[in-house]
Parts: C-alpha cells; sequence; structure tokens
C-alpha cells in the first residue's frame, strides 16, 4: 500500500501556504463566518484506514455534499423511477441556475444541483414520516456514527436568505415535479444542507460507494453494487457544478463539492478521500481542495483513468 501519511503531509505542507485566490461563500451569511484559514485533510480506505493531516477533526458545514447522500437513500426507496423526477445529465450551468428548467419542463439535469436536490428532498418526504429526524439516522447508520448533527444556525441562516432556492422550488412546483408541500421541503432541503461534519467522518461516510461489500453495522447493505455504480457515474459526471468536466481532467475521480469548501472524493475499491479549505474558485469549489486532489491523484497514480 502506498504510504498514503508520508503523501498527504507533503502536499499539504507544499499547499499550505500557496496564495489562495478563493472566496469563503458568504451569501449564506452563517457560512462567511468560518475561517478561511482552516485546511484538512482525511484518507480513509476500504479496510478502514485513516489518515489525516491539518484540521481534519474539525466539523464544517458539508453543504451540497449531503446530496450524495440525499440521493442515496431517495434512490433506496424510490428505486429506478427516482429517474422519472431527476435526470442523470451534466447541467453546465452553476449549481443554483433557474435556466435549463424552463426547457426541461421542471425536470433537473441531474441530482447534484440545488434543483435536483430538492426534487430528492420532495421525494424522501412522500416516504419518510419525520424526514430530518429519519435522514440524519439513516447518516448516523451508514457512518456508524452518532455524532452526527445539523447546524441549527446555518440551517435558519440558509433559510431567512435562500431567495433562489425558494423560487427554484416553486419553479418546479408550477411544473408539477413537486408534491409536497413547498415550505416543508426547503426547510428539509436547508437543514440537510447544514449537516456538519470533520474531514475524517466525510470519508468514512462514504466508504459505501468505494467497497462493493460494505455493510453497516447492522448487516444491511446500503445500495446494490450496480445503484453504486451509477451514483459514482453521476459524482464523476456531475459532481463539481459546471467545473465536473474539469476535476475529471484534472484529478480523475468521481467527488462532489460544498460551498463550505469541503469536496469528498471517491476511488472505488480503494479509498475516500476529503479536504476541506473554505475559500472557493469562482465556479463554487475549493481552490486549495482541487489542488490537493489534483497532486494527490498524481503523486499515487490514483486516478480511475
Ligand atoms: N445550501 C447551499 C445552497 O443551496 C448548497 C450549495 C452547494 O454547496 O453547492 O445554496
Amino acid at each position: 500500500m502506498e504510504n498514503y501519511q508520508k503523501i498527504i503531509n507533503s502536499i499539504y505542507s507544499n499547499l499550505k501556504n500557496v496564495t489562495d485566490t478563493g472566496k469563503v461563500a458568504d451569501y449564506i451569511p452563517e457560512l462567511g463566518n468560518i475561517s478561511p484559514d482552516n485546511f484538512g485533510v482525511n484518507i480513509t480506505t476500504i479496510d478502514k484506514k485513516s489518515f489525516g493531516v491539518g484540521d481534519f477533526n474539525k466539523k464544517f458545514s458539508i453543504q451540497s455534499i449531503s446530496k450524495i447522500l440525499t440521493l442515496t437513500l431517495a434512490y433506496q426507496l424510490e428505486g429506478e423511477t427516482l429517474w422519472k423526477r431527476v435526470d442523470v445529465e451534466p447541467s453546465g450551468n452553476p449549481f443554483n441556475s433557474l435556466l435549463q428548467l424552463e426547457a426541461d419542463l421542471g425536470i433537473p439535469r441531474n441530482p447534484f444541483i440545488n434543483a435536483g436536490a430538492i426534487v430528492v428532498c420532495d421525494v424522501l418526504i412522500s416516504h419518510l414520516q419525520n424526514p430530518k429526524d429519519e435522514f440524519l439516522a439513516f447518516c448516523r447508520e451508514i457512518s456508524n456514527n452518532n455524532e452526527l448533527k445539523y447546524n441549527e444556525k446555518v440551517a435558519q441562516s440558509e433559510k431567512k436568505t435562500g431567495y433562489r432556492n425558494i423560487a427554484m422550488c416553486n419553479f418546479i412546483k408550477s411544473f408539477g415535479n413537486i408534491k409536497n408541500d413547498i415550505e416543508d421541503v426547503l426547510d428539509f432541503y436547508f437543514y440537510t444542507c447544514s449537516l456538519e461534519m470533520t474531514c475524517q467522518e466525510l470519508s468514512q461516510i462514504f466508504l459505501f460507494l468505494a467497497n462493493d461489500d460494505f455493510i453497516t453495522q447492522r448487516g444491511k447493505r446500503v445500495l446494490t453494487m450496480s445503484q453504486a455504480k451509477r451514483i459514482n457515474a453521476i459524482l464523476l459526471t456531475c459532481g463539481f457544478y459546471d467545473e465536473s468536466g474539469e476535476f475529471a481532467f484534472r484529478v480523475g475521480l468521481p467527488g462532489k463539492s460544498g460551498v463550505g469548501g469541503g469536496i469528498v472524493a471517491i476511488h472505488p475499491d480503494e479509498f475516500c478521500i476529503t479536504v476541506w479549505s473554505p475559500k472557493l474558485n469562482k465556479k463554487g469549489n475549493s481552490y486549495k481542495g482541487m489542488l490537493f486532489l489534483e497532486q494527490f491523484t498524481t503523486a499515487t497514480a490514483s486516478s480511475i483513468f
């Protein structure tokens, strides 16, 4: 096995003092209060060995990375009919764009842009009695980690300022692709985005996408092999907003970013890696996170290509 600790330490110290041209997301006011200097990395292998450097044990707002978790639970509950409500094509547009919804009659391009995740939240509300509690219980079960929590302040902060998401949810409802009450769907969506995790917790929770034989502590599979393969495929093509091609080009792994500055990337059959650095590039992806992962897959020859 590669000496992951040595490799991540060395890339970390190369990048620590590199000038970061990114900006912390402050359109959600509470996220603007995070220190831009946080920088953490953690890798967990499928045999559960974990290697971390920097701020890998500090909690942060995972934001859109939660879209993988909502999709996973919805896919588990709804099966293939889910794809009638949300497509699997890259959008080539910003994460919060309303543009394509008009032409696509309210069917979001994929589950990893806001429009798609809002529809996925609607699907979950139709299946669950108590969506916030049951979704949190699902996340705790697949990661075997009862420490996971929503951040109330972040959820409320986004609720107060989530104008585009509110517009989007109403717009999709006008096409009939939101079945539940708008207020309930948005409240659930904002809470899922406010989930907090450390880099280490994040690299552990996604092992089910890296390991075909993954079962939870209670002996259950999370997804079938085919479903996990499909989620990885959508992550590769759609996980980085309108920079998904660039991420595949530079890093070459399925992955997902969030505006809290986290990125998680998955190497099927080997590991999950998470990088957190809050300053974002113009496309909304962590500036240093992209750099780190590019150097990491180069140093370890671990792009999937
Ligand atoms: N909660 C954020 C929003 O809806 C998530 C965006 C992201 O991380 O891409 O704007």
